[in-house]
């Protein structure tokens, strides 16, 4: 700005600062601090202190971009991924079948609990009074809490005589405690056997061409672990929309093996997931305090601090390839928020920390809950058929809490769940926006998180090495 410009500027405010001032003398009296009161004398130093303001702020904008955008940068580029994975069958070790029967020298009878049995009805099936199965019971002592509940699918074993009485009885303690009662002997018997539980390390890779779960399977992955799966990338990746036929995913999980029977599925140990060409990592950290959770190759926390999702995700994602086919879930740009079709009585979860703000009825909405998470974050939710019991205005819930249920009270044609996030009082979409981000690791743990997990970041690279140059074979063999 020119000399003279400036300077007829400063007279132009000067003058309409001084007709204003007596008008108001008293107001600006009383706000002298303020730069409205410019007697011609103090004004130079006044602006002076204006640009030192604003040269100040202007510096710590700069320097905070300069903290906060390389990291943010990062978070956001994608690493440079293969345009296409080859499904490669990777060999699984699956659990020996033959070694699951382990030869007795009795002739025991494997039973299986049905549902709706009690114990005392699989005695009398087998023939058995209630007074052996209150042998039973008296022998069993510290172990006897294990035939409190059953439940279905669980299995005993019998030993019976050639009489028919009851020479022995064994059942689970729990899972890694064997419990053999023994009424054949003078004495009755208890005996505790130590079960040999195992960890096995997998690794699986796969394409999506259809479906996540049918991806899964072909992996010889199981619904259970795919839930796993999504479940951890949950944060990042929205399953029900993102999901793209081409994505493939790797995964480094423990199953369990009882007596070096396969028992049950275990954790993801690690995780990517290539989605629409981004790539996803995930590694499991032992924290200080003994829990688990999940972190980028980078050692980014996974978990954010609100859920895109705040409905039950396992019912949800189950009904995924469903979904594609006969869109469900009816979005919007033209409403504020978004609505996610679920049977009505599905639990709706807070999407992160937070106090209770509103629970009642909201026109429109009907039964609706508005949660602050922060002063900046709050989250809504509405057409829910019930309220959690025990919560109320005030009340502190945490992620992934039940607050309410599916329902279609309020404006709805069916049940779903109407979802707003807000961000200062503004409604802005769940699913596009910048979720906040919890606190990364000290570097302390950070040190500690990249030595444990480097050996499975080097398997993961290595797995997608061998795919790339399979894929590349494949291709040079195709074109000969
Ligand atoms: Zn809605």
């Amino acid at each position: 700005m020119a000399e003279e410009n400036l300077g007829a500027h400063h007279a132009r405010k000067q003058a309409i600062s001084r007709k204003a001032q007596r008008r108001h003398s008293r107001f600006y009296e009383l706000r002298a601090h303020w730069s409205f009161n410019r007697s011609a004398a103090v004004e130079p130093i006044q602006w002076h202190r204006e640009h030192w303001v604003l040269a100040g702020t202007a510096l710590l904008i700069t320097l905070l971009s300069g903290l906060i955008m390389p990291s943010w940068a990062s978070a956001m580029r994608p690493t440079e991924v293969p345009t296409a994975h080859a499904l490669l069958p990777l060999a699984l070790p699956k659990a020996d079948p033959m070694a699951a029967s382990v030869p007795t020298v009795d002739d025991w009878q494997a039973v299986q609990v049905k549902p709706g049995q009690t114990l005392s009805d699989i005695f009398s099936e087998r023939g058995l009074s209630m007074t052996e199965l209150q042998k039973v019971m008296d022998t069993a002592g510290v172990a006897k809490s294990a035939l409190h509940s059953i439940y279905p699918g669980e299995e005993f074993d019998f030993l019976l005589g050639n009489d028919g009485s009851l020479k022995g009885f064994r059942f689970d303690k729990d899972s890694a405690t064997r419990a053999t009662v023994r009424l054949d002997a003078d004495q009755p018997t208890l005996t505790m056997q130590a079960r040999a539980m195992e960890q096995r390390m997998h690794i699986a890779h796969a394409v999506i061409e259809s479906s996540l779960f049918g991806a899964g399977a072909k992996a010889g992955l199981d619904e259970g672990m795919m839930v796993k799966l999504a479940d951890v990338f949950k944060y990042d990746i929205d399953f029900i929309k993102d999901i793209r036929s081409g994505d493939s995913f790797t995964v480094i999980y423990d199953d369990i093996y009882r007596d070096g029977a396969y028992y049950q599925s275990g954790d993801i140990i690690a995780a990517e997931f290539l989605n629409h060409g981004q790539r996803y990592t995930a590694y499991r950290f032992k924290k200080p305090d003994g829990s688990y959770d999940y972190y980028s190759e980078e050692g980014r926390p996974l978990r954010k601090s609100l859920l895109r999702t705040p409905v039950a995700f396992s019912r949800i994602s189950s009904r995924f390839s469903v979904a594609r086919k006969h869109p469900i879930l009816g979005y919007t740009r033209a409403h504020k928020g978004v609505d996610y079709a679920a049977p009505t009585g599905t639990p709706i979860h807070a999407a992160g920390d937070g106090v209770i703000a509103y629970r009642g009825w909201e026109h429109g909405f009907g039964n609706f809950v508005l949660i602050k998470h922060s002063a900046k974050y709050s989250t809504a939710y509405g057409h829910m058929s019930r309220f959690e019991h025990g919560e109320r205005v005030g009340t502190h819930v945490r992620q992934g809490q039940v607050i309410g249920f599916v329902g279609m009270t309020g404006l709805a044609t069916g049940p779903h769940l109407h979802y707003e996030v807000r961000v200062f009082g503004k409604q802005e979409n769940p699913l596009t926006i910048t979720m906040p981000k919890p606190q990364p690791l000290p570097p302390r743990m950070l040190a500690q998180f990249e030595q444990q997990v480097q050996p499975m970041v080097a398997r993961i690279k290595t797995t997608d090495t061998n795919i790339r140059l399979a894929r590349r074979e494949a291709t040079a063999h195709h074109d000969e």
